[in-house]
């Protein structure tokens, strides 16, 4: 099912009649969600994204803005009846049911057309629980389960109904590292073998960047950028996208162009043709460095790391605005650990400049 959305937009009233601002939680966003897909929101928290999927699943109303399902407007379509299975951080299940009846209640409250008998819910029940791998626990209650059992069986509840949409809230947050590894492994699989168009949440980059066939950055209900992971890992539009994306993050420097060349302090770097001279901010991605003796950017050589098949190189610029640098290289090059200083030529595909002023991208040719 093909999901659009139509300008939405949420604002909310300020809380304090006569101080307080009204907060624009989500500002004007147009987007369509292809059928089959599995769309990543991506933000910092508080950036609007867990208002987007309310309104998406309807127990928010925009205060201006549609929303559509295929040809069909639900903007008006109130929860129960626009198809949608919500999961949240929070598995949200009913402590006293068992995992059946927990999987069995959305189905126990269709009425009209949609009725089913026993046996069929039962069936659909058992359906669901095999689909995410807990159909083995059917008679235990919630606190017999581990989170991510649990995650599991809030996950089936949600496709009990086999919904036209899945909506996913940071679904992933109360489960520890390698439990949330291995759900979001499940999820994406899940979604591949039901195809059901979904929209997952989360602030956090990595785990949007392995499960999203699309990415959205928000940033104070304000959508940044929209593409493919590798896309937008590779093209950001701004500071803000090209920092939120990739660990170790990307490091950040003050620089300038003068006569299309890139200087940072007073070390000519690399040319970017097609730049006016200016001040810029500099954003070179850890992978974007080669290890050159002559190399332009000289830095103070703080700590070699090595990780088996890299090294990561941290270092000190004074024109850095991050504590340190990090670059990784491959294991092959040697470094002198002894030495004062370390010196790099740049990639040029893995540096992007942009405004000092607004960190729009400014983009130049080799
Ligand atoms: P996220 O899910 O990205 O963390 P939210 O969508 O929850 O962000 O919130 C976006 C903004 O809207 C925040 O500034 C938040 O404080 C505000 N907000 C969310 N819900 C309400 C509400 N019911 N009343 C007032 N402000 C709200
Ligand atoms: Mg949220």
């Amino acid at each position: 099912m093909k999901v659009e959305l139509q300008n939405l937009t949420k604002i909310f009233p300020s809380r304090n009649k006569k101080s307080g601002e009204e907060v624009v939680a989500v500002n004007n966003f147009t987007f369509t969600i292809p059928d089959g897909k599995l769309v990543g929101l991506l933000g910092p928290s508080g950036c609007g994204k867990s208002t987007t999927l309310y309104m998406i699943s309807g127990l928010q109303q925009p205060t201006s803005g549609k929303i559509f399902f295929g040809e069909e407007d639900v903007t008006e379509l109130s929860p129960e009846n626009r198809g949608i299975g919500l999961v949240f951080q929070n598995y949200a299940l009913y402590p006293h049911m068992t995992v059946r009846q927990n999987i069995l209640f959305p189905l126990q409250n269709l009425r009209g057309k949609d009725k089913m008998t026993k046996q069929q819910m039962l069936d659909r029940a058992y359906e669901a629980a095999k689909l995410v791998q807990i159909d083995g626990l059917m008679d235990r209650k919630p606190n017999e389960l581990s989170g991510g059992q649990q995650q599991r069986v809030a996950i089936a509840r949600a496709l009990v109904k086999m919904p036209r949409v899945l909506l996913l809230d940071e679904p992933l947050s109360n489960l520890d590292a390698r439990l949330r590894l291995q759900t979001r492994e499940e999820i994406r699989r899940i979604q591949k073998e039901t195809g059901i168009t979904t929209i997952f949440v989360t602030h956090d980059q990595e785990e949007a960047m392995s499960i999203s066939d699309i990415i959205v950055v928000m940033k104070l209900g304000v959508v940044q950028q929209i593409g493919k992971p590798q896309e937008i890992y590779d093209d950001p539009i701004n500071l803000f996208v090209a920092k939120f994306l990739g660990t170790p993050p990307i490091n950040v420097l003050s620089g300038y162009v003068k006569d299309e060349k890139l200087y940072i302090g007073d070390a000519e770097i690399m040319t970017v043709n097609g730049v006016d001279d200016r001040d810029v901010t500099v954003a070179i991605r850890p992978e974007g460095f080669n290890l050159e003796e002559n190399g332009p950017l000289v830095c103070a050589l703080s700590n070699v790391e090595v990780m088996g098949r890299d090294v990561s190189i941290v270092s000190r610029h004074e024109s850095s605005l991050n504590p340190v640098l990090r670059s990784i290289i491959n294991a092959d090059n040697k470094i002198d650990i002894t030495a004062e200083t370390v010196s790099f030529s740049l990639k040029p595909h893995k540096v992007f400049l942009f405004d000092a002023e607004t960190e729009e991208r400014i983009y130049f040719e080799v």
